[in-house]
């Protein structure tokens, strides 16, 4: 597998821990994607559009044979298949998954932008994704995503939700 990607799921709607296992499970279910490691899980107050129920966030790394566009086909096909319609910007979702890094490439087009271009303003995604991931810097950008985080003001509406590691997790997602 020659290429690294880091992927956030988000979901505030339905069955939010079924429906993070379920779009994992998918996502990994061909030879072409292996689950390489994964955050804890949160729990986190909506950003954007505050009318709505509260998120589950996690990040996952995954090695894969595909490019960032067929990743990114990978995940909107994972999004449609749990019954996410896109109505509000911003609004309640089955399923979100957004690619965040992928390798150390820069990526602009139509439909990809990677490294995703508002990671760094959340805390829903970079707290999982520092859990994770140390070492990285964003492409193009000179400074450690910790600093990033270190900036961020939201940081308590994102809650710890089921710890990696913990006593009942996670035996679902063995893929
Ligand atoms: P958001 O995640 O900002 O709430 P959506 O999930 O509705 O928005 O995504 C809308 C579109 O964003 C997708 O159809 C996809 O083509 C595009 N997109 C651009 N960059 C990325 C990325 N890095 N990861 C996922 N989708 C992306
Ligand atoms: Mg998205």
């Amino acid at each position: 597998m020659e290429n690294t990607a880091f992927i956030a799921l988000g979901s505030n709607m339905g069955n939010r821990y079924d429906n993070i296992l379920y779009a994992i499970k998918k996502l990994t279910s061909h030879s072409d994607i292996k689950l390489v490691n994964y955050s804890s899980i949160y729990e986190t107050d909506p950003v954007g559009y505050e009318d709505q129920d509260l998120f589950l966030n996690m990040v996952i790394e995954v090695a894969t044979d595909l490019d960032a566009h067929e990743l990114l086909d990978r995940c909107l096909n994972t999004e449609l298949e749990l019954g996410r319609k896109r109505e509000i910007k911003w609004g309640p979702r089955t399923i979100d998954l957004d690619i965040l890094i992928f390798n150390q490439e820069n990526i602009e087009t139509e439909k990809l932008i990677v490294p995703h271009p508002r990671m760094h303003e959340r805390a829903f995604v970079m707290i999982p994704l520092l859990e994770i991931n140390h070492e990285s810097r964003l492409p193009l950008k000179d400074k450690p995503l910790e600093a990033w985080l270190n900036e961020l003001p939201d940081k308590e509406g994102v809650r710890i939700w089921k710890r990696k590691n913990g006593e009942d997790v996670f035996e679902p997602i063995e893929s």
